[in-house]
């Protein structure tokens, strides 16, 4: 026979497109539409309800950006329609390829009841199945006109995303607003073709199944009438009944199916519209689940669900019942789709405790699955946080946007830097927004690597990015894929199915150590510094606030700031959702977040002043307590505790170079800066060692052209490193030696449009060399380092991340470290030499690198690490990191691993002094070392009971009394909740309770107080 697959193909594309979709709607009539454009911002309900209106028609033009116009539609059923299905059709001028990313609306019965969301997949509104005929029609249209800010071109600088550059051209033409006759019939053709066409094309060429299908298609088109669709529809889906029945094969690959909307809690678009998208997505899905009994639809971010309690109490009561009805599932169990890389040990704790904190409180249903589809890497403390929390499993796909390296499962224990494992699935079909389209199906069963050993994947169904989810031609598809012979199985499932029937199946998957690290958008550790900086601010004042708001409750009896830190907690940590802290918004949402940053910053500021004053005893004694809310002693005053402290004795002088520049000495360092202000030799005294590689300077600022392929402000492409110049033009260089306490060096620097000024300090009886760099930055799609080349020789080098560190290569032997070219750090990095190492602390960034290379003169090696300073990409934000900034490094010779996590903390959290005359006992004591403790607060539940959270911060083991300052009448061992764990016991001693860590275990504990 002659093959003519694209002869009907082709006529099926033609067919479908111009004679059977056009039939779905037979007949229809205008609505009348009239139109109210608040003036500003979004308006209540009611009053958006109230307004008056203007009278409107297709065609005409509405919506300036990001405004909001209220439309009412009204009309009446045609008498003639009685017994038909008949729907409203509101097509606000929508681009149908870019739902979530355009204007959308939310329909409003005349009550103010919400109805459903419209965007560009979902336009309609059903009125009547069947209408009698003479209905009088009235609904109101809540119409959101944000602009198109990605798409139409792709990543060039846009003044869309800022209200106030956005300019007022309206941005839409109204299409067609009518009331319609819908043919359910042809409808249910139009998918049983496409259903059929999809599968077609992916089936081998010659296997007989595909001409099979082929032949069915062929015969229904020719079954149809192409004058008369709505009368012979059915003689064409008769044609394809039999290819449609027939089941798939006992192989075929199975998919979990849940329906989904990815909405990013901001993006492009500011927090304000995430609000209104998570209503109408989910009113849109309420209702899909009222009218498809087998479909099941999942969300995650807790935050979105506390939205649409607060702003559209009559959705969230529908969400309630539907998740009562075990139907629409909270997924995920963290406040938001944070970020995993920057966010610290308690931040990344806290998304998990008040996620699921709020899905028990709201809905008592415990997750047992992270999910985390689209976040950009995955650090590896999370896998004990994950387990922490209560949870077992985790979900992402992103790893699958990785640029060089494939990776080799989709079924996989994630082993993380403490040996806990977590049970990890990434959906083969590689989106979180499938639209089961039989091409994504297919690829999800090719593409699945663990065939042979298991035969499950997840796929999330539905519009994502900007919301929308998943539409009822969706869930018609996947009726049709239940058991269709040549495709995968789908079936409507919980995450929390696929994973108990996935590991049933594959209890022994292969194991993937380390971080899961993504080979992309590496530039989201730096783009958006101030947003960073304000997180990490944050993240600091929280545990000084915990900790000394507790010993103020448990030493002067006051009041605990309950609600003000639980507040504050579920702020910080919806900023550090995963297009926010990573710096990928647009202008709108870091401008808010910077200003949202000043505010926690005050208000927490206000909660430690208040604390530690009520603990500090008489103000006017004339003395000064110094306050050390780090976990190690400073200075002789305790971790967590006050004391008076003395003058501190002098130590440090300055004396000038004969060759130019100055030389800093404290006894413990000699630091040479030579007379262009670079860092040339820093003298480890007591190890008689250099730090400083010889020939090279250090805290050398270098700066790169920096404009990536694409996805300015996430990447940065490994190109940039081409080209790059020193940064050594030297216009000032000041001593400042006020006190023999300590000296610094102050350099600045002109370059391009910006300055710097960078101060190089030493403070007595410390083992540190101080850095600050004060940035005025005005450059465009250039990056901006600090480097520190170290004469060192080593394999490795230790980053750190959650409750503890990981460790990196140093060279590029295969594609996998050469694609690691940018990496992410808490607090400090260390490297090595058996017998004497260097510490690099940060209060500042997270982005980094580490390169090595072999000196000719001396065949030493050079490692040189670098702090990723600023970029300054010009997408989605036009002026990202413009203007001023500041950050404060340190590099510590002679650090062993203990020394690099004590600095780290000591940057992060400086002491403070406040009058007084009361020494000031710490609430907890550790008497080992390598036991770090992380957060000291009273319990969440307000019992007043203590809660500690510890964890073994050197990588081995440890043995450790932790000593309370206070009566308990016991001791329970906690999960990340707060909730005592029955099968560990803590041994209690007569001060608190001995412990015995493995590398990196954290711990919470709960002293229960009388
Ligand atoms: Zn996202």
């Amino acid at each position: 026979m002659h093959d003519d697959r694209s002869l009907v193909e082709s006529r099926l594309k033609r067919v479908l497109a111009e004679r059977i979709r056009p039939a779905v709607y037979p007949e229809s009539v205008p609505l009348e539409v009239g139109i109210w454009t608040a003036p500003d911002e979004p308006v209540p309900v009611a009053e958006g309800i109230a307004a008056p209106r203007t009278p409107i028609a297709a065609g005409q033009r509405w919506g300036a950006p990001w405004g909001t116009s209220w439309l009412t539609v009204s009309g009446t059923v045609p008498k003639e329609w009685a017994g038909r299905t008949v729907e409203a059709l509101i097509d606000l001028g929508f681009d149908a390829n870019m739902p979530g990313f355009q204007c959308e609306g939310l329909v409003y019965r005349p009550d103010g009841t919400p109805v459903k969301g419209l965007n560009p997949r979902n336009q309609w509104v059903r009125i009547a199945a069947p209408a009698v005929g003479g209905e009088e029609v009235l609904l109101h249209v809540e119409a959101a006109s944000n602009p198109v800010v990605l798409d139409y071109h792709p990543f060039l600088p846009t003044k869309l995303g800022e209200k106030e550059t956005a300019g007022n051209e309206p941005q839409y033409r109204l299409e067609r607003i009518d009331l319609a006759v819908l043919d359910e019939t042809v409808w249910q053709l139009v998918i049983d073709l496409e259903v059929l066409g999809e599968l077609m094309a992916e089936l081998p060429v010659d296997g007989a199944r595909r001409w099979d299908v082929l032949r069915a298609v062929e015969r229904a088109l020719d079954a149809i009438d192409l004058q008369d669709v709505n009368a012979t529809a059915a003689a064409a889906r008769e044609q394809l009944a039999g290819v449609l029945a027939t089941p798939a094969e006992p192989s075929a690959h199975r998919i979990s199916a849940v329906g989904h909307a990815h909405i990013d809690s901001a993006w492009l678009w500011p927090l304000r519209e995430t609000v209104r998208k998570v209503a109408r997505t989910t009113a849109n899905m309420t209702a899909l689940l009222e009218d498809e009994p087998d479909f099941v639809y999942t969300m995650s971010q807790a935050q979105q669900y506390a939205w649409i309690k607060e702003h559209r109490p009559e959705v969230y009561a529908r969400v309630k019942k539907a998740v009562a009805d075990g139907r629409f599932v909270p997924a995920g169990g963290m406040w938001v789709e944070s970020d995993t890389n920057m966010p610290g040990s308690e931040a990344m704790a806290r998304q998990f405790v008040h996620g699921k904190r709020f899905f028990l409180d709201e809905f008592g249903i415990e997750n047992e699955e992270a999910w985390l589809p689209d976040t950009f890497g995955f650090a590896g403390g999370l896998p004990q946080i994950i387990k922490a929390a209560g949870s077992k499993w985790l979900l992402t796909q992103k790893i699958s946007w990785s640029q060089v390296n494939k990776f080799p499962h989709h079924t996989f224990w994630w082993e993380g830097i403490d040996g806990t494992r977590i049970f990890t699935h990434f959906p083969p079909v590689d989106t979180y927004n499938c639209s089961m389209d039989g091409r994504e199906i297919a690829h999800a069963a090719r593409n699945f690597k663990d065939k042979g050993v298991a035969s499950h994947s997840i796929a999330p169904t539905g519009w994502g990015d900007g919301g929308g989810g998943t539409t009822r031609e969706m869930v018609a598809k996947a009726a049709r894929l239940r058991d269709l012979e040549g495709s995968a199985r789908v079936r409507w499932e919980r995450p929390a199915e696929f994973f108990a029937k996935a590991q049933a199946e594959y209890p022994n998957p292969p194991v993937w150590v380390g971080e899961l690290y993504l080979e992309l958008h590496r530039a989201t550790l730096t783009s958006q510094a101030r947003t960073k900086q304000g997180n990490r601010a944050a993240e600091n004042l929280l545990r000084e606030a915990e900790l000394w708001a507790a010993t103020a409750a448990v030493r002067a009896g006051l009041p605990y700031p309950y609600q003000e830190l639980d507040r504050i907690w579920k702020t910080v940590l919806l900023h550090q959702f995963h297009d926010i802290l990573p710096g990928s918004s647009i202008a709108w949402v870091h401008r808010e977040a910077e200003r949202t940053y000043a505010a926690v910053a005050a208000e927490l500021t206000g909660i430690v002043e208040r604390a530690q004053r009520a603990l500090a005893g008489d103000p006017a004694a004339g003395r000064e307590l110094v306050f050390n809310s780090a976990p190690h002693e400073r200075g002789g005053v305790p971790a967590g505790g006050g004391r008076m402290v003395g003058e501190s004795s002098g130590g440090c002088t300055v004396t000038a170079r004969p060759e130019g520049g100055y030389r800093l000495d404290n006894g413990l360092l000699r630091v040479e800066v030579d007379g262009q202000g670079l860092v040339v030799s820093v003298l480890d005294l007591a190890a008689g060692r250099e730090t400083v590689a010889p020939g090279a300077a250090a805290n050398l600022l270098q700066i790169h052209p920096d404009f990536p392929n694409m996805w300015d402000a996430w990447d940065v492409d490994q190109f940039y490193r081409n080209t790059v110049t020193d940064l050594t033009g030297v216009e000032e260089l000041v001593v400042s030696a006020d006190s023999p306490a300590a000296v610094s060096i102050r350099v600045s620097r002109a370059f391009g449009a910006s300055r710097a000024v960078q101060t190089i300090g030493l403070t007595a009886g410390a083992k540190r060399v101080e850095l600050g760099t004060e940035v005025d930055w005005h450059e465009t799609e250039k990056f901006l380092k600090a480097a520190f080349p170290l004469d060192l020789h080593t394999e490795r080098y230790a980053a750190e991340t959650q409750f503890g560190h990981l460790y990196r290569p140093t060279h590029t032997n295969t594609s996998w470290e050469a694609a690691r070219f940018e990496s992410c750090n808490h607090r400090f990095l260390h490297l090595a030499e058996p017998g004497w190492g260097v510490a690099l602390v940060t209060a500042s960034t997270y982005g980094h690198d580490v390169t090595r290379t072999v000196r000719e003169q001396d065949h030493g090696t050079t490692t040189t690490v670098r702090f990723s300073l600023l970029r300054a990409p010009r997408f989605p934000d036009p002026h990202t990191d413009q203007g001023a900034h500041s950050f404060r490094h340190a590099l510590v010779p002679g650090a062993e691993i203990g020394d690099a996590v004590r600095e780290g903390y000591l940057i992060n959290l400086p002491e403070r002094r406040v009058p007084g005359d009361a020494e000031v006992r710490p609430l907890v004591e550790v008497d080992h070392e390598a036991v770090t403790v992380s957060a000291v607060k009273l319990a969440d539940d307000g019992s007043g009971d203590v809660v500690v959270r510890l964890y073994e911060s050197m990588g081995g083991r440890a043995e450790a009394v932790i000593a309370a300052g206070f009566a308990f009448a016991g001791v329970q061992v906690c999960d990340l909740l707060e909730r005592q764990l029955p099968e560990c016991q803590a041994a209690v001693t007569e001060q608190g309770v001995r412990l015995r860590l493995r590398p990196f275990e954290l711990v919470t504990l709960r002293f229960v107080r009388d």
